[in-house]
């Protein structure tokens, strides 16, 4: 028995990639206070960047950029969102323990792993199944537990449907009433609205079973949402 732990730790230690030492915690104390500058300020947003390791979902050979404030290529013709994108739009999701949240976009996994951490109950989808595949194994290695699906989720998943909170980290043509639909009354949809080259980033918080208020707020550029009811 404890030869098989011993092997277990050894097999992890040699991964080069997934150590987290103090190197890669400092770094992203760094980048918390860089992003607190630029106006973040919900602080379990903040824990939750200092907490999740961001140059997981880096190739070896691009680990040195996984803590500067940018988005990157994940393969695919897909991006892993800028740290402070994904604190911006988790501020505004204003994340409750115990939320119900979906995730319309997984990409890498890397916005589950920070809802998943300030404690959401996580249902991610993604469109291209390769993406899908690497988050749902990568991270329950990282002790992430999420409910993910593949396949178009521009018009949510109905049948797991209604949730506290959406995000979608995908530029959407508009926003579409399946996922105001789909929200509990209270909850808040989060979407980038615009066209291919730059959104706004739209805040929707349902009042009523027919009633919600629309923010429309800063500027952003994402990846394009595809499918049903997006390009
Ligand atoms: N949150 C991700 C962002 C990834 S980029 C991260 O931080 O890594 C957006 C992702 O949305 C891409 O992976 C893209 O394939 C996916 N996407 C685009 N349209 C989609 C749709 N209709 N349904 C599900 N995923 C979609």
């Amino acid at each position: 028995m404890i030869t098989i732990i011993i092997n277990i730790t050894l097999a992890l230690q040699m991964d080069g990639k997934y150590k987290d030492g103090y190197r890669e915690q400092g770094a992203r104390k760094a980048l918390v206070e860089e992003l607190r500058k630029k106006g973040i300020e919900d602080e379990n947003v903040l824990k939750a960047i200092a907490k999740v390791p961001r140059h997981y979902f880096f190739e070896d050979t691009f680990l040195n950029q996984a803590y500067k404030d940018i988005a990157f290529q994940i393969g695919e013709g897909q991006t892993i969102s800028q740290p402070y994108t994904v604190a911006y739009q988790t501020q505004l999701l204003h994340i409750h323990r115990d939320d119900k949240v979906l995730e319309i976009g997984t990409g890498s996994g890397y916005q589950t792993c920070i809802l998943a951490e300030m404690g959401a109950k996580v249902y991610t989808i993604e469109r291209i199944e390769k993406l899908y595949l690497q988050a749902a194994t990568l991270l329950p290695k990282m002790g992430y537990k999420a409910r993910f699906f593949c396949g178009d989720g521009s018009k949510g998943i109905a049948k797991r449907a209604p949730y506290d909170k959406i995000i979608v980290t995908a530029g959407a043509p508009t926003v579409p009433d399946e996922l105001i639909k789909q929200l509990n009354i209270g909850g808040i949809l989060v979407i980038p609205v615009g066209d291919q080259k730059s959104q706004k980033m739209v805040t929707v918080l349902k009042t009523s079973e027919t009633a919600y208020e629309k923010i429309v707020l800063d500027t952003f550029r994402f990846v394009p949402l595809l499918g049903d009811k997006a390009w």
